[in-house]
């Protein structure tokens, strides 16, 4: 039973509510409180009420990092993808130019530079989004990530597609300016592909819809943004965004597009001579991917002649997952030793041992996303431990792995 006291409690003079319901009351003057969902409330409304009064700076391209730095600075911390890595740093180079170029009055005989939007297919787990979030590490943009597989055609359940550039604007401060020369990185973007023409009989029924939707976005065009994200309402005052220099990156793991570029690829072959032409690489069949095979999986014509570069992200093999154990910045295992680095604990882990957790992470069809849980399962008991003991190394061998993993080899 709560106790009671005489003394009237605090409580938020915004709300109404009393401690205890409010979360955190915080004490102005005298007995003058707010709680924390006032506060938040308040500062969402003022930078809404501000919208668009900021103003964005000119973009200075010799200032701005070019694509040979760009993709070394990938290179310290996703392994591999080199082609995919050098199409996203020059489209990221260009989109600098294009606002440098466009941010001017623009002069009648000028050219324009048109954007060129990215799409990225490559088995889940190989570093799309990976890639999308280092990049924003480096840039001076707003840069925002969403998930297609949430958005649907207005008036059905889930989010409109105009929720991408509240996003957006909530990354720049609600400084409109600035989002309009932002990027953003729509991952699962195979997920909204036309029904009618795809194998999956689960597919979201709005697909083409969401399609057509986010087709004024990745156009260019005027969109009225709620300013709120989610669904739109009449009486609601809308954000102007102008979308004609924000840079789309997309990606997809687009499921079963080898059987459809191997399709291609027979056709194209028939009629021909066999001889003097180019052998096809069966292995990697991703590397042939192109527009035609997206229109076959369910995009449409429209979206795809707004994802004019498109680049494929390679299968990541048993030695890209034992150098994303150990290379990367923030590589899996550098994380482990600074772990128990943390407790003064040196962390030494025999080669066998690297070994046995791609091949656990490979047999169990986890790929590079079951690094990590893999070694949670290695670590977890002598990180409960370690703070404890008065030990200064914690020696990890390869029978140790292997009594940690009996039951995860399969
Ligand atoms: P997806 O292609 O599905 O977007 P992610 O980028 O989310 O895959 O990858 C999942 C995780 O796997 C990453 O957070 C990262 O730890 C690891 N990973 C995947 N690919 C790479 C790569 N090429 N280099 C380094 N780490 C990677």
């Amino acid at each position: 039973m709560a106790k009671k006291t005489n003394k009237p409690g605090r409580f938020c003079m915004f709300c109404g509510r009393p401690e205890g319901e409010a979360p955190m009351l915080l004490q102005g003057l005298g007995d003058a409180c707010i709680c924390l969902d006032c506060v938040k409330m308040a500062s969402d409304y003022v930078k809404e009420m501000s919208a668009g009064k900021g103003a964005a700076s000119k973009i200075d391209v010799a200032k701005e990092p070019k694509p040979v730095e760009i993709k070394a600075f990938l290179d310290n911390y996703v392994i591999g993808q080199d082609r995919a890595k050098k199409q996203l740093a020059v489209a990221v180079y260009n989109h600098y130019k294009r606002l440098s170029h466009n941010f001017d009055a623009k002069k009648e005989d000028d050219v324009e530079l048109e954007k060129s939007n990215i799409l990225m297919v490559g088995p889940t787990g190989t570093g799309k989004t990976l890639m999308a979030r280092t990049i924003a590490r480096l840039l001076d943009v707003p840069f925002t990530i969403v998930d297609a597989t949430v958005l649907t055609e207005a008036g059905y359940v889930g989010e409109d597609v105009e929720s991408i550039l509240t996003r957006l604007l909530e990354e720049a401060d609600f400084n409109v300016a600035k989002a309009e020369r932002g990027i953003v990185f729509i991952d699962e973007i195979d997920k909204i592909a036309r029904k009618s023409d795809n194998p999956s009989i689960t597919r979201d029924v709005s697909g083409e819809g969401v399609q057509q939707a986010m087709l004024k976005l990745l156009e260019g065009s005027i969109i009225n943004v709620p300013p709120k994200g989610g669904r739109k309402h009449p009486e609601q005052e809308f954000i102007h965004v102008n979308t004609q220099n924000i840079l789309f990156i997309c990606g997809g793991a687009f499921e079963g597009i080898e059987r459809r570029i191997a399709q291609r690829l027979n056709t194209q072959v028939i009629g021909f001579n066999n001889s003097g032409r180019k052998q096809v690489d069966k292995e990697n069949l991703l590397q042939y991917v192109n527009a035609q095979d997206m229109r076959a999986y369910g995009l449409i014509p429209e979206i795809i002649g707004r994802l004019p570069v498109i680049t494929y992200l390679d299968k990541l093999d048993r030695e890209a997952l034992k150098r994303i154990l150990t290379e990367p910045k923030n590589a899996v295992l550098k994380q482990y030793e600074k772990l128990f680095q943390m407790d003064g604990i040196k962390l030494q882990t025999d080669p066998e041992v690297l070994d046995l957790i791609v091949d656990t992470s490979i047999s169990n069809k986890l790929g590079a996303r079951g690094l990590r849980s893999i070694c949670e399962q290695i670590f977890d008991e002598a990180m409960f431990e370690a703070p404890s003991s008065e030990k200064k190394t914690f020696h990890v061998t390869l029978a140790y792995a292997k009594e940690k993993l009996k039951n995860s080899i399969s």
